[in-house]
C-alpha cells in the first residue's frame, strides 16, 4: 500500500494493477512546464503566431521549439501545428470575413491557403529536434478526412519528422478513425472541439454547457470508436481536451483503451491519484456503464456505481 501511495503522488500514470496511462501536459510555451510530467501531449504553437502581421521568423520558431524540447530530455513532446482561424484570426492568412469562422478555413485547412506557413513550421520543428533527446511527435488540428491526414503525414516525413499524427476534433474523422490511422502514427482526440462539432454547440457558449458535457454518451461513443481503431491498428490514441483533466472521466477514458491523457499540468496529480486507486477492469466496467447510458447525468451516475 505504501508503494501505491508513493506511486500515486509522483511518477508515471498507472492504474492500481499497473496498466500505464501516460499523463502529459498541455502547454503554450516552455514557461507552462511545471511539476512532474511524463511529457507534453499538446504544445499549442499558435501563441507564437498571434498578434503578428507576418509569420514568426524561422529562427525564432526554432528557438521556441528547442526551449521546450531541451526541458524534456528523453520524453515525448507532441507539437501541434498552427491552429489558426475561427477565434484566432491571423492577418497573414487573410481569412477575415467568413460568415461561420468555426466552420471555415481553420486549423490544417489554412495550410492549403498558405502552404509555406506549414512547411516552414515543420522544418523549424525538425531543426529544433536535432541534437535534443526529446521524442518529438507532430500533429495537425481540425482534420476531417483520411486524405487530409495522409497528406499531412507526407509533409511531416518530407520535413524529416518521423512521428506524425492528427487530432480528432471533427466527427467525420472519428467515424472513419481506422482509415485515418492508416496514414498516420497516432491520434489525439481534442474533446473541446469534438464536443462543439458533434453537438453543433459553440464551445464558448455557457448556456450550452449541458451539450458540451464530456459525459454525453454520443461523445463517449466517438472516443470509443477512436480507441477501438487504435487497438485494431496497434497505434496509440490519446485525449488532449479538457475532459482528460476530470479525475472521474479519466477512468472512463482509460477503460476505453486511451493510452495517454494530456491536460493542464496542475490537473495531473488528481488524475494520477484517481488512476492509482482503480484497476483497469474497474475502468472498463465504468466505460461500459457510461456508454450504455442515455444522458450525461445517467452516464456519470452509472460509472460511479460501476
Ligand atoms: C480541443 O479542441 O479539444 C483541443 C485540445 O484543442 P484546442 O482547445 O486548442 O482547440
Ligand atoms: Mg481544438
Amino acid at each position: 500500500a505504501a508503494r501505491t501511495r508513493r506511486a500515486a503522488s509522483t511518477g508515471p500514470g498507472r492504474t492500481a494493477d499497473g496498466h500505464p496511462v501516460a499523463l502529459l501536459a498541455n502547454i503554450g510555451s516552455a514557461k507552462d512546464l511545471t511539476g512532474d510530467v511524463e511529457g507534453v501531449g499538446l504544445f499549442r504553437t499558435e501563441l507564437l503566431y498571434l498578434g503578428r502581421t507576418a509569420p514568426p521568423p524561422r529562427a525564432e520558431q526554432v528557438a521556441a521549439y528547442r526551449s521546450v524540447f531541451a526541458a524534456l530530455p528523453g520524453r515525448r513532446v507532441v507539437v501541434r501545428t498552427l491552429d489558426a482561424g475561427a477565434d484566432k484570426p491571423l492577418p497573414f492568412l487573410r481569412l477575415a470575413g467568413e460568415p461561420n469562422p468555426a466552420l471555415g478555413i481553420r486549423g490544417l485547412r489554412a495550410a492549403r491557403q498558405a502552404p509555406d506557413v506549414l512547411s516552414t513550421q515543420l522544418s523549424a520543428i525538425a531543426e529544433a529536434a536535432e541534437g535534443t533527446s526529446a521524442d518529438v511527435w507532430v500533429m495537425a488540428p481540425m482534420v476531417a478526412t483520411p486524405a487530409e491526414a495522409a497528406d499531412f503525414a507526407a509533409s511531416c516525413r518530407s520535413a524529416g519528422l518521423r512521428t506524425a499524427g492528427v487530432m480528432i476534433e471533427v466527427p467525420a474523422a472519428a467515424l472513419r478513425a481506422g482509415a485515418v490511422l492508416r496514414g498516420v502514427d497516432f491520434l489525439s482526440v481534442g474533446t473541446n472541439d469534438l464536443s462543439q462539432y458533434t453537438f453543433a454547440a459553440d464551445r464558448t457558449c455557457g448556456d450550452l454547457a449541458e451539450l458540451l458535457d464530456p459525459w454525453q454518451p454520443a461523445l463517449i461513443s466517438l472516443i470509443a470508436a477512436c480507441a477501438t481503431a487504435g487497438a485494431g491498428a496497434g497505434k496509440p490514441v490519446g485525449v488532449c481536451g479538457e475532459s482528460a483533466a476530470d479525475p472521474h472521466f479519466a477512468l472512463v477514458l482509460a477503460g476505453l483503451g486511451i493510452a495517454s491523457l494530456s491536460m493542464a499540468p496542475r490537473s495531473i496529480p488528481a488524475v494520477r491519484q484517481s488512476l492509482a486507486a482503480h484497476t483497469l477492469d474497474e475502468c472498463r466496467r465504468m466505460a461500459e456503464a457510461a456508454l450504455a447510458a442515455d444522458t450525461a447525468k445517467a452516464a456519470r451516475a452509472a460509472a460511479r456505481r460501476a
